[in-house]
């Protein structure tokens, strides 16, 4: 299924040469951000909230800054660093908004991970442009690719992810991707609900994500601190949905755990890299 696309005009593309590409993540580990920006416009971004962007003048979700020649310093710094690391893809863009169709920049830095496969590298996205690099990646040992989600309504998710294909289609396009080898999760972050949250939804919500073939998934709620738009909440109040409270979300956990859902993707161990190459099917 097609979905809309932010108009490219209502974006202002720049192309710049970054000094760094790999950021330390308080999570462990590295970031790496192969755009600045992000047209995709989810209600709930934090991104425009973060401390570094309190000064950025621009608006949120009208630019969009490429990062040329940021493949070629991530192939520098990966072959500097003398232990596995794991890179996080993105956690300020979307790697897959649709400049990357013409600018390849995140295609160009997967495959420098192919030339270095001890390093372990995360993809997060909501876009289904992921699948144009699916015989890349099943050749990476060590990737993993996640599609973020937030309701599992597909009439909400356009109405708050107005830019993005919808929760149906994303879980689809994971299960392409599992079906080709490709360890896959979901994150399902912020998490909204239904305000009367039954167990036939939590049954069926993890019955869709196990059927995608994910082999994991992380829950988290709405982060408040970082000042959502409170238009956000009414809107999906009037459709009788609401962030999903801490225990709503620990009920869809123990759910997911019944089912055998890992609670975050677990990637192969490096030295375990040539017993896992037989296993890829390309
Ligand atoms: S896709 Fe991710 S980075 Fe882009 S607007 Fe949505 S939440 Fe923010």
């Amino acid at each position: 299924m097609n979905h809309r696309r932010k108009p490219e005009r209502a974006i202002e593309l720049k192309v710049i040469q970054p000094k760094s590409v790999l950021n330390r993540s308080g999570m462990g580990g590295f970031t790496l951000n192969p755009y600045v920006g992000c047209p995709v416009g989810c209600a709930y971004c934090y991104v425009p909230h973060m401390a570094h962007k309190q000064l950025e003048e621009r608006k949120w979700g009208t630019y969009v800054d490429v990062k040329e020649g940021a493949p070629e310093l991530l192939e520098q710094q990966l072959a500097r660093k003398r232990q596995p690391v794991t890179v996080f893809m993105s956690t300020a863009t979307d790697p897959y908004q649709p400049v990357e169709e013409r600018y390849r920049i995140t295609r160009r830095m997967l495959e420098v991970f192919e030339r270095h496969p001890q390093h372990g590298v995360f993809i997060l996205t909501k876009q289904s442009l992921v699948e144009r690099d699916t015989a890349l990646l099943a050749r990476l040992p060590r990737a993993g690719v996640g599609m973020s989600i937030s309701i599992m309504n597909d009439d909400l998710a356009q109405v708050i992810e107005p830019w993005a294909p919808v929760t149906s289609e994303r879980l689809a396009v994971i299960k392409r991707l599992s079906a080709a080898g490709i360890a896959t999760y979901i994150l399902w972050a912020p998490a909204f609900v239904p305000v009367r949250m039954t167990e036939r939804f939590v049954l069926d919500s993890i019955e869709a994500i196990a059927r995608s073939g994910a082999r994991a998934l992380s829950l988290d709620a709405l982060n408040y601190r970082s000042r959502q738009p409170a238009g956000l909440t009414r809107r999906l109040a009037r459709e009788g949905h609401a962030p999903a409270t801490k225990a709503q979300i620990e009920l869809i956990q123990s759910e997911a755990d019944r089912r055998g859902l890992g609670r975050r993707l677990e990637l192969a161990e490096p030295e375990s890299i040539e017993e896992l190459e037989p296993m890829l099917p390309f």
